[in-house]
């Protein structure tokens, strides 16, 4: 049994999720199923990024103190993970003393030791974002310069601060993306780190502000409070026990280095560039894997709030169900490029596969064993054909995907077996079979072939739909959590139960 450490990123406590955000959960969460299915011992953190002057702007306008605010932020991600039967191990919030105690002893080591020093800085400054940009990556406009990433408008700012010599590393920091080609995923993500910042030369960054509160309070220098940086990214280590000081926690010994983060690509040069930097810095491994998924795009267009058309989760789960809705975003964003929502597309997508596809099978198949066999089909012996040729060779490909985090290609090969399972009913007309006494063999082969399809389904597509393939696997007579190695029954004993993936309807006016 192999040890498997996963996160996500720390989502920012400004705002409410939009699906974006719980899309990363229910990625994350299907990598962390699908590793728990192969038998691996999983640890799924996730948590809240609770400091920052945006978070003390937002309470200010709202009236509450930050601690305030970020507590119902963080109760409203909470409650979005739970809807789509996310399971993590822990959630982490930044404004914990377990983190912001081991945090500040982080920051005052890398100091002693001279990888953070003291200076100014000088920028064009993002607030929403809460990052400074250089007179190159700004965005010239007639009235003022804009965010390279937002598009908003930047102020220019000075200040003392504290930096980290990320300049340093740089050397270490590009050998290491060199020898590790798995490190930073997808291919095409890795070469806009290399060619935007490593070969240009990599910059220190600013660690510490003096411009708002709200955040872990720089003890040897009061009036500084630390920037986002060394405070939200040291989450993936002070949630195991990492102790700069003293012996570290179980946890971390057990767990660290991490197998996989998983991050938008909005902020995956923090993770490739800052963090393993800050983790050099303290002498601590790297992680194996950093992977920035892409974005949804509602239909073509940004999902954003000024658009008006930000699509939440909850909303999706409460019509649809929490098996579509993770049906729906797994299959439909790409390994690389932006994935498209819409509810048309939810709509019609659900239904092709999970209603017709998935959910036809599943009752024809059921209800026919229980109307030919009275619901026990064993075969002498376990039937040779293409379609359980195809559960075998779709089984192989949908692994490689899954370790590749090529989700969408990993469900697409789940659902092969499914669609060509329906075929063979019209091909071999089992109606036709059980009129012919003398085809009760034969009869009996086909409907092993098909409860045998969807017990290969109901495995593969656990981790993406685990409430739908429980039920599932319970009408299939079989224990309702897979396990990756469980060999093909001799037989079926079926016991038909509700419908799966009842069809959608699109309401008027969606
Ligand atoms: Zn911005």
């Amino acid at each position: 049994m192999s040890k498997f450490y996963i996160t996500t990123a720390i989502p920012y406590a400004s705002q409410k999720p939009h699906i974006g955000n719980t899309y990363e959960a229910i990625f994350t969460d299907a990598v962390a199923r699908y590793h728990k299915l192969l038998g691996d011992d999983v640890y799924f953190l996730t948590g809240a990024d609770e400091h920052g002057e945006k978070i003390e702007r937002a309470a200010e306008k709202a009236g509450v103190s930050p601690q305030e605010f970020v507590d119902g932020i963080t109760a409203a991600l909470r409650h979005d993970w739970d809807v789509c039967m996310v399971e993590y191990d822990d959630f982490i919030r930044t404004t914990e003393p377990r983190h912001k105690d081991i945090v500040k002893r982080i920051f005052k080591k890398l100091y002693d030791q001279g990888d953070i020093y003291k200076s100014a800085y000088e920028g064009w400054y993002c607030v929403p974002d809460e990052a400074f940009h250089t007179e190159s990556q700004v965005k010239k406009t007639p009235g003022g310069n804009l965010c390279p990433n937002c598009g908003r408008p930047v102020e220019w700012l000075k200040e003392e601060a504290y930096f980290f010599r990320l300049s340093a590393y740089a050397g270490r920091l590009a050998a290491h993306i060199e020898a590790n080609p798995g490190f930073i995923q997808p291919d095409s993500r890795k070469n806009e780190m290399i060619n935007g910042y490593i070969k240009p030369g990599l910059q220190d960054f600013c660690v510490s502000r003096t411009s708002f509160k709200w955040g872990v309070p720089v003890e040897f220098d009061p009036g500084h409070v630390m920037y986002v940086w060394v405070d939200a990214l040291s989450n993936y280590i002070t949630a195991l026990g990492y102790d700069p000081d003293r012996d570290h926690g179980e946890l971390f010994e057990k767990y660290w280095p991490c197998d996989v983060h998983v991050l938008g690509k909005d902020v995956l040069r923090f993770h490739t560039l800052y963090w393993p930097g800050i983790l050099m810095a303290l002498g601590v491994p790297l992680p194996g894997q950093v992977f920035g998924h892409p974005w949804f795009l509602m239909g073509s267009d940004k999902m954003s709030k000024s658009l008006g058309n930000v699509i939440h989760a909850p909303e999706l789960v409460e019509k649809y169900g929490a098996d579509c809705t993770r049906y729906y975003v797994l299959r439909e964003m790409p390994f690389a490029r932006d994935g498209s929502i819409t509810r048309e597309l939810f709509v019609s997508r659900c239904n092709a596969d999970l209603a017709n596809d998935l959910g036809n099978l599943a009752s024809r198949s059921i209800t026919m064993a229980e109307k030919y066999f009275q619901g026990t089909v064993a075969p002498s012996a376990v039937p040779q054909n293409e379609v359980l040729d195809l559960c075998a060779s779709s089984r192989i490909k949908y692994k490689d995907a899954m370790d590749k985090l090529a989700m969408q290609q990993a469900v697409t090969e789940a659902m092969a077996p499914v669609v060509r399972a329906n075929r063979f009913i019209d091909e071999t007309m089992p109606w036709a079979l059980a009129k012919d006494p003398e085809k009760a063999e034969d009869l009996i082969r086909v409907l092993y072939t098909l409860l045998e399809t969807l017990r290969c389904a109901s495995v593969t597509l656990y981790p993406v739909m685990p409430l739908a393939m429980g039920k599932l696997r319970a009408q299939l007579g079989l224990p309702e959590v897979p396990v990756w190695t469980e060999p093909a029954p001799a037989g079926f004993t079926v016991k038909r139960g509700g419908n799966l993936f009842p069809r959608i309807v699109l309401d008027e006016g969606e």
